[in-house]
């Protein structure tokens, strides 16, 4: 019957959305559950039928509810700098994307043997397009199509790892900083964020993860109050209200001191600190005044700035700034004593400011 509708099991649930507790209410004996975490989080496994250790019938019944497949791969970019963009599609049509950044190559010892491996990062999306509307971002173009489904989150990371054989038990970084805004999808994405953190699935433990938010205050304050120990990204972008307000129109709901006051009372993991993101827009934001007010703005928070080149796309009125104003912008910062580094232009071959591979796609450029 699945198969007249969609080949890709519409009518099932996605088996990614529970969590093992939720999964061990609906299989039993309950250890059961453990072992498909396993073959779906360390083996990849892609349907149940590879699931050998479990009973023929449980199989069975697995198949008939769920679906281990939620997205299809559509294309994947590849960067010089080794950094991977994938577009997916999910069960109705809609695509996102998520990159495998590589922080570090691996280096190797005289005698060949390996000094330090690479470093894996992996930037995840939360919607299908975005309500927020921010001026300068592709994503926002497209408008705001539904949520994820916390299984949908997940699925981009596990697709991700097989895809370029990451053994289960290598050290991943996330961050939500794809598509869409998560701390409008904030049920979904805190339960993703706890299924990544499984120890019997993915076990990237929270502190490992970091959510990027245009700055929903109340929603920041919720989520400190959960306690999961994720870190915390501003895409701050402006120092006073009038200007943010004209990149980011959500800034009349939520000003940048509602933020700072939320920020505030966020709980920080002792050894990490609160990243702000400031996109740097060449003749907008890009003058040492604001890098002065920024330095006042901080003031008594464990902040890091993390300093973003403008990636210009086709129809953009905004321009990157030039490497010289960046670095006056940052050593005016770090000799200050702010933490304040620059993001390197991972990926910029390939478009790696999200949003900007799936427009390629809808435009039939790729
Ligand atoms: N909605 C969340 C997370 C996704 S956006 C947020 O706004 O934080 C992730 C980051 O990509 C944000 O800091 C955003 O400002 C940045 N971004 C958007 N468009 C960009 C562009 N054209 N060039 C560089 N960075 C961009
Ligand atoms: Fe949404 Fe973030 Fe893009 Fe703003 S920058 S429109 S919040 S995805």
């Amino acid at each position: 019957m699945y198969s007249i509708i969609n080949k890709r099991d519409v009518m099932k649930k996605t088996i990614q959305d529970l969590t093992k507790e939720e999964l061990a209410q609906s299989v039993k004996p309950a250890f059961r559950a453990k072992q498909i975490y396993h073959w779906i989080y360390h083996k990849y496994a892609t349907s149940f039928d590879e699931m050998k250790n479990l009973p023929k019938e449980l199989r069975e019944k697995l198949n008939e509810t769920y679906t281990v497949s939620p997205l299809k791969q559509l294309t994947v970019q590849n960067s010089k700098d080794g950094s991977r963009k994938y577009l997916y599609e999910l069960h109705d049509g809609h695509t996102v994307e998520a990159v495998l950044l590589l922080m570090r190559d691996t280096e190797y010892h005289e005698d060949g043997s390996v000094k330090h491996q690479e470093r894996y990062t992996v930037c995840i999306s939360s919607q299908v397009g975005c309500k927020v509307g921010c001026a300068f971002c592709l994503t926002a173009k497209g408008g705001f199509m539904r949520n994820l489904t916390a299984g949908e989150i997940v699925e981009q990371v596990r697709l991700i790892k097989k895809d370029n054989n990451i053994a289960a038990n290598r050290r991943v970084n996330l961050v939500y900083m794809g598509m869409g805004e998560p701390l409008d999808n904030l049920e979904s994405v805190t339960k993703s964020v706890k299924i990544f953190a499984d120890k019997e699935g993915m076990a990237i433990a929270t502190h490992r993860q970091t959510i990027s938010t245009s700055g929903l205050s109340s929603k920041i304050e919720r989520l400190g109050k959960m306690e999961l120990g994720i870190n915390l990204a501003i895409s701050l972008h402006a120092v006073d209200d009038a200007l943010r307000q004209t990149l980011m129109p959500i800034n009349k709901a939520y000003n940048i001191a509602s933020i700072i006051t939320a920020v505030k009372n966020f709980p920080v993991n002792d050894r990490k600190r609160v990243m702000f993101e400031y996109l740097v827009i060449k003749d907008v934001n890009d003058d040492i005044g604001a890098a002065k007010k920024l330095l006042s703005l901080l003031d008594g928070i464990k902040a890091k700035v993390n300093l973003i080149y403008f990636n210009p796309y086709g129809g953009t009125e905004f321009r990157r700034p030039s490497e010289a104003d960046m670095h006056k912008f940052q050593e005016y910062l770090t000799k200050r004593g702010l933490h304040c580094t620059i993001r390197e232009s991972k990926g910029l071959d390939i478009s790696a400011a999200c949003g900007q591979l799936r427009e390629q796609e809808l435009e039939g450029e790729v």
